[in-house]
């Protein structure tokens, strides 16, 4: 089962608008309830895109990608996750996390820029007339499932 199922995505915001972006202002620090609804919302979505197939196999992978700007923290998620996951459909899931990095997108020199933190100019040129792409969002790339076999070992 492949495809992107965003579990919550931020709209991606243009940077370098005066007053966006306050100076000095840090991304705030997520509380650990912000991630165990997010691991919550990830849990029902994939019961939903399971049951939905109609298959009836243990999902055994998730892959996320959690960008770098998302303001979700990689460990409470998966902190969470092993909180949430026993009694599941995913609770012998492996849990596979990227942390891609956002795009400071230029109109200016037109240069794409990976960037690890919010900025409002450009790297490369100064430009403020900047787009953030990507980063911001946490994604369900793919749901692995078990082959649905004849016999199945249960224990
Ligand atoms: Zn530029």
């Amino acid at each position: 089962m492949r495809g992107t199922i965003p579990i919550f995505a931020r709209h991606a915001q243009r940077g370098g608008e005066k007053g966006a972006v306050p100076c000095g202002r840090t991304l705030p620090r997520e509380s650990p309830v912000h991630e165990v609804s997010i691991v919550q919302a990830l849990i029902e979505h994939v019961e939903q895109e399971v049951r939905q197939a109609g298959h009836t196999g243990r999902v055994v992978r998730l892959d996320l990608a959690i960008g770098r700007l998302s303001g979700a923290s990689p460990d409470a998620i998966r902190f969470a996750y092993e909180l949430l996951a026993p009694g599941t459909l995913v609770a012998a899931a492996e849990l596979r996390i990227e942390e891609p990095l956002a795009v400071a997108c230029c109109r200016g020199c037109g240069g794409r820029t990976p960037i690890e933190e919010l900025v409002d100019r450009c790297p490369a040129c100064g430009s403020p007339e900047i787009t953030i792409e990507e980063g911001r969002d946490l994604l369900l790339r793919s749901i692995e499932l078990e082959d649905e076999g004849p016999s199945q070992n249960d224990e």
